[in-house]
């Protein structure tokens, strides 16, 4: 990973509002919520959101136009960022290329001044981005599905993974579905993770064949959860905890503790309006100590 030497600035360190041109404009139409607060936001999130980002690769969901104009994925480093760091990394061509990397607010704060609405880093640092640290299971509701039965997805998910002594962590998506995280400490190659859960997932489908597939294919997810294992594999990403989306409403991908899961309504319930003041309220961080769980998939490299 290299660093970009940091620009100069006048201002002090704390301060990481950059110049936000157009704060008027509108983003959610349907909350009538403005660019202004799309930084607003981020700013009250920044404790919490810039840890889940900072030092990873990151892919960004712009919107020029808004969240209900077409938005755009950008992995790559532009022209322009100057906050904004970023890693040379061999892509799958075996060409190398810059990959976006926030290191502080400042450069969070940059990507909102270029439109950025939604963060997805890699489940990987930048200076090892050969080692997944982050497995995600992403469990996603085909159509027909109800939220009920992702819950119970999510539940029965996490035990399996407690069979295999693994422990896991919940987040709603904003969208339709849930996430479960599984932290590694050692980081893992992403060949292992890979086979990991994609294992994990064929084994779900199998024992469950009614309750859970694990092929994309759109018409055999009909009334069945997709347990979507492809965003276990080197570039892959998934939403960042306290991630806005490019959604109505502008919903939040939240951590959640386990006990919250059963009055959980939807996977969209937390939204730019409430969540910071839901940070305020609460007592404890529900990802309390997942930086310094300590496991592997070590057991498995051995199996199939
Ligand atoms: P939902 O709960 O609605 O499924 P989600 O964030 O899990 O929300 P998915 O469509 O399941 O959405 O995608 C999972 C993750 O995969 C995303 O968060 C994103 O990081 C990544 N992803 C999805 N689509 C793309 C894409 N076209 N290009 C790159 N990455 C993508
Ligand atoms: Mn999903
Ligand atoms: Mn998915």
């Amino acid at each position: 990973a290299r660093k970009k030497t940091p620009a100069r600035r006048a201002k002090p360190e704390n301060d990481a509002a950059p110049r936000l041109t157009s704060p008027g404009k509108i983003v959610f139409p349907g909350i009538r919520a403005t660019k202004q607060d799309v930084a607003d936001y981020y700013q009250a999130v920044m404790d919490h959101v810039l840890p889940e980002i900072a030092g990873r690769p990151l892919s960004v969901i712009r919107c020029p136009n808004g969240s209900e104009k077409p938005c755009f994925f950008q992995k790559h480093h532009t022209a322009g960022l100057e906050a904004v760091s970023f890693a040379r990394l061999k892509e799958e061509a075996g060409n190398n290329a810059n990959y976006l990397v926030v290191e502080d607010a400042a450069g969070l704060m940059e990507l909102v001044q270029f439109n950025a609405l939604e963060l997805h880093p890699w489940g990987a640092r930048a200076d090892t981005p050969d080692l997944a640290d982050r497995v995600v299971f992403d469990l996603d509701p085909g159509p027909g599905v109800r939220f009920a039965e992702v819950k119970g997805a999510a539940v029965h998910v996490r035990k399996l993974l407690r069979q295999l002594e693994l422990d896991s962590f919940l987040r709603t998506t904003g969208g339709k579905g849930l996430h479960v995280v599984v932290p590694l400490d050692p980081g893992c190659e992403w060949d292992l993770v890979k086979r990991f859960a994609h294992g994990f997932a064929d084994a779900l489908a199998k024992s469950e064949p009614l309750r859970f597939v694990a092929v994309s294919t759109l018409k055999l997810r009909n009334r069945k959860i997709f347990v979507d294992y492809l965003r276990n594999g080197r570039g892959a990403t998934a939403v960042a905890s306290y991630s806005l989306r490019a959604r109505p409403g502008a919903p939040v991908a939240l951590p959640l503790a386990w006990s919250e899961l059963s009055k959980l309504r939807k996977a969209d319930a937390f939204t730019m309006r409430d969540v910071p003041a839901r940070l305020k309220r609460r007592r404890k961080d529900p990802w309390q100590g997942i930086e310094t769980v300590k496991q592997d998939l070590s057991r498995w490299s051995s199996e199939d």
